[in-house]
């Protein structure tokens, strides 16, 4: 399958790393929408929020423990997780990810 985020989870295509472990892989997005914007990203594949079943769900409950982890690990106490699914809702990459943004105050609700 030709899927841009399966290819930077395993390595092919280059990213800058935040956090690495056998479930998940975490990077800094290349379009920053904030002054920390890193991607939370499964390894194996999931499309969207859309996808998760009670076979998968165990990787989303990961993904959260690391979001955690890591803005722990960067200082960050405030920050966003957002996940975009379907197009029309702003996806544009189909295999699932958080956002996580920090550092600029943020507006509610999202536009
Ligand atoms: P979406 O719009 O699907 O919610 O988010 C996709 C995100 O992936 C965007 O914020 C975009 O900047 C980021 N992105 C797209 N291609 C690449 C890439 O090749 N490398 C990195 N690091 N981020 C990417
Ligand atoms: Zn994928």
């Amino acid at each position: 399958m030709d899927c841009l985020f399966c290819s930077i989870a395993a390595g092919e295509v280059p990213s800058k790393k935040v956090y690495e472990d056998e479930l998940v892989y975490a990077f800094y997005d290349i379009e920053p929408q904030a002054p920390t914007h890193f991607l939370v990203i499964p390894k194996a594949h999931i499309s969207g929020c859309g996808d998760v079943t009670k076979d998968n769900s165990h990787i989303i409950a990961h993904c959260f423990e690391v979001i955690t982890q890591v803005t722990k690990e960067l200082g960050i106490e405030a920050f966003r997780v957002v996940s975009n699914c379907g197009e029309s809702a702003g996806q544009a990459v189909f295999h699932l990810h958080f956002h996580v943004l920090a550092g600029r105050d943020m507006t509610w609700p999202p536009g």
